[in-house]
């Protein structure tokens, strides 16, 4: 049950999609999803881990100029579970505080590493006054390079008003996931779907 603690999707009648990006930033990956959305339009959000952050900070920059979101994917990447109460907090605090001194706003929404999640880390996102966000296209894994196709099937099947798209853009090679996104991107566009950052689409949220 800990996975219901997540947002996967947001009740809207705005026919939006949020993608995501976990585990950058990266000098190579990175750029070429920005050239994506620079060319279709559309916004995205990444979940950057902060010690990525520190060392790709201007590609970080150019997520922003271009409009996008950071979003907090920890310090280090951790399993959250196996964690003390401190230890987690100081993965989520010094990732925020990495982010706040880049865009000059504390971010709201963050994605745990591997979506490892329990109560504790709940209450700490929470204290710090985070919204937790899945994913309605888990299938994919484009983690693991599964081909795109496979990626493009299992997003293509969970894609609906509202969903949270996750991809990763960092540590591995990156090739499948930027081919994937470039396919759908326009695709979705077409459909008539916004592609748009996480914080706005949970702005958009109905009212229950
Ligand atoms: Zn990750």
């Amino acid at each position: 049950m800990q996975h219901s603690i997540l947002v996967h999707e947001v009740n809207t009648d705005r026919k939006a999609v949020a993608f995501t990006f976990d585990d950058g930033p990266h000098p190579i990956y990175t750029p070429q999803l920005l050239d994506i959305f620079r060319a279709y339009g559309g916004r995205a959000t990444f979940y950057v881990i902060g010690e990525h952050l520190e060392r790709y900070e201007d590609t970080a920059r150019r997520c922003l100029e271009e409009g996008h979101e950071l979003g907090n994917h920890t310090y280090t990447h951790p399993y959250l579970t196996r964690l003390s109460r401190e230890q987690c907090r100081i993965e989520l605090v010094r990732t925020g505080e990495r982010i706040e001194a880049l865009t000059g706003r504390k971010p709201v929404t963050f994605r745990p590493p591997y979506l490892d999640f329990d109560e504790g880390a709940a209450a700490m996102a929470d204290e710090l006054g985070y919204a937790v966000i899945g994913a309605v296209n888990t299938g994919a894994e484009d983690w693991r390079q599964p081909g795109v196709e496979h990626i493009l099937q299992e997003t293509r099947s969970s894609v609906r008003s509202g969903g949270i798209l996750l991809f990763h853009d960092g540590y591995q090679d990156r090739e499948q996931t930027v081919e994937a996104v470039r396919i759908l991107v326009p695709e979705l566009q077409e459909q008539g779907f916004e592609l748009v950052t996480v914080s706005e689409l949970l702005s958009w949220k109905n009212r229950e």
